[in-house]
């Protein structure tokens, strides 16, 4: 038994115990308060679980069978995205989905429905589960798929680890010829011209995403960066040479914040401007292409030993650039932001999980230290614009929304929350629906 459970933000720590599962054959011990957890790899505290027990699954490490022909995998749930990765690109496979870190397992994924650069064309990873293998605190395993506890599977995908453990997954891969992403990077002025490219890009390029620039003002203000790829082909993947597979390490935790207004503004304008924002027929490797951070281990401690937040919202497309207008004003004045800001359209495939956090329309992603009142009282105002635009955010992010603001984003809440395991509790769920520890 360990002490663990230590998010993405590295907000002040809670006390929770940290018991592995070992095999996926194993009952669940007999605790009245469980949460699984897969890497932590989740900002806030919905993967915490304050005073109770956290499931570690990283133990559930298995692959069962794999299909080169068909690109279906089955595995268990804390197979790392990264070690699926490297198992099954060399036969031209590849996950259909994925986020911006190869450091989150199946499990986690599906819980949080995670979504990537792809949505307008594949939706999230909960669109290419075939069936998963739940485990109940009364021992009960419920094989669930879109079709076979249909309800039980839509409340499992994005279901933020409450309806049980999950301990297999059945997945569709993707087919690629490669590891490499053919594409091209451009700069953009306002949001009205992000909007503009986004939308022409997303009948020809599978990814899209864009880097933000939110200490720009005035008429600069929605200055950025759009990149695009897809998948290389087989020839051009042959000529081009893999990237080491180095990484960098932020060697301490600085004692307060190295990211405040001062050097934000200095190095967002240099990454503006530098000149190879704007690339013609660039050549990616699928690491930096999908995964820049993960080049350098423990980024998250840069913001200092109180931790950051980031706030992730998602906003429906008419009237999202007078809205993001607004966030952005507010986010400059404050002084708060930071330089990993990501904006990204959504596309229309609608999500499985009941609490989905994908809808379609544009979602803003993007870190603030933690000041403690000054950063809520932000976020808090960023929320009152989310609410009212109709929009919603991003509980893998969260660590402070309101219950009210929760139940708003989330209408399917107390269809779901029928589904919740009597054992089963998070931080997150106790601060969203007020209900007590147990
Ligand atoms: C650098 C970075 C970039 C990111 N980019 C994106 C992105 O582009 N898109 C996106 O959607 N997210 C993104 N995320 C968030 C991340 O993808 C999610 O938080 C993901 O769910 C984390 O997975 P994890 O394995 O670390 O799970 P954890 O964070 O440990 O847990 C997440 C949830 O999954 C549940 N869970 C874990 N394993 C199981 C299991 N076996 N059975 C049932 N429930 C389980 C937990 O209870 C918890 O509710 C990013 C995170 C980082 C750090």
């Amino acid at each position: 038994m360990r002490r663990g459970g230590v998010s993405w933000g590295r907000l002040p720590g809670v006390e929770q115990r940290l018991l592995p599962v070992t095999s996926r054959h194993q009952p669940l011990p007999d605790q009245p308060s469980m949460l699984p957890w897969g890497n932590g790899r989740s900002y806030g505290d919905s993967c915490r679980n304050d005073g109770g027990v956290l499931l570690g699954t990283r133990t559930l490490d298995r692959y069962i069978a794999f299909d080169p022909a068909t690109g279906v995998i089955d595995l268990e749930a804390g197979v790392l995205l990264g070690e699926l990765i490297d198992l099954t690109l060399p036969n031209g496979w590849f996950p259909a989905v994925t986020p911006g870190t190869r450091w989150v397992t199946v499990g986690g994924a599906i819980a949080n429905d995670v979504h990537g650069k792809n949505h307008h064309r594949a939706g999230s990873f909960g669109n290419h589960v075939l069936d998963l293998e739940l485990l109940r605190s009364d021992g009960a395993v419920l094989h669930c798929s879109p079709t076979a506890h249909a309800d039980r599977f839509a409340a499992t995908i994005g279901g933020l680890g409450l309806t049980g453990l999950i301990r297999r997954a059945r997945l569709q891969l993707k087919r690629v010829a490669g590891p490499w992403l053919r594409g091209d990077s451009q700069r953009f002025g306002s949001l009205g011209e992000f909007f503009a490219i986004a939308a022409e890009s997303e009948r020809d390029w599978e990814y899209t995403v864009a880097w933000l620039d939110c200490s720009a003002t005035g008429g600069q203000l929605g200055r950025g960066i759009f990149i695009r790829g897809n998948h290389a082909p087989a020839q051009v993947a042959a000529a081009a040479q893999a990237p080491g597979s180095g990484r960098l390490r932020l060697p301490f935790t600085p004692p307060v914040s190295a990211v405040n207004s001062l050097s934000l503004r200095a190095f967002n304008t240099l990454y503006f401007h530098r000149p190879s924002a704007v690339a013609r027929d660039a050549l990616w490797h699928y690491r930096p292409f999908f995964y820049p951070l993960d080049a350098i281990v423990d980024w998250n401690r840069m913001y200092g030993p109180r931790g950051f937040y980031q706030y992730q919202c998602v906003l429906p497309q008419a009237g999202a650039v007078e809205v993001l207008t607004d966030m952005l004003r507010r986010i400059g004045a404050s002084g708060l932001g930071s330089f990993l800001v990501v904006l990204k359209t959504f596309g229309e495939q609608p999500s499985r999980g009941l609490l989905s956090f994908p809808r379609p329309g544009v979602t803003l992603a993007l870190d603030f230290p933690n000041r403690g009142e000054r950063t809520l009282a932000l976020l808090e105002a960023l929320d009152a614009l989310t609410l009212a635009a109709g929009g919603a955010v991003y509980p893998a992010k969260d660590a402070r929304m309101s219950a009210a603001a929760f139940q708003q984003y989330f209408p399917g809440w107390q269809a779901f929350a029928g589904h919740v395991d009597p054992k089963f509790t998070s931080s997150f769920w106790r601060r969203v629906t007020g209900s007590a520890r147990r």
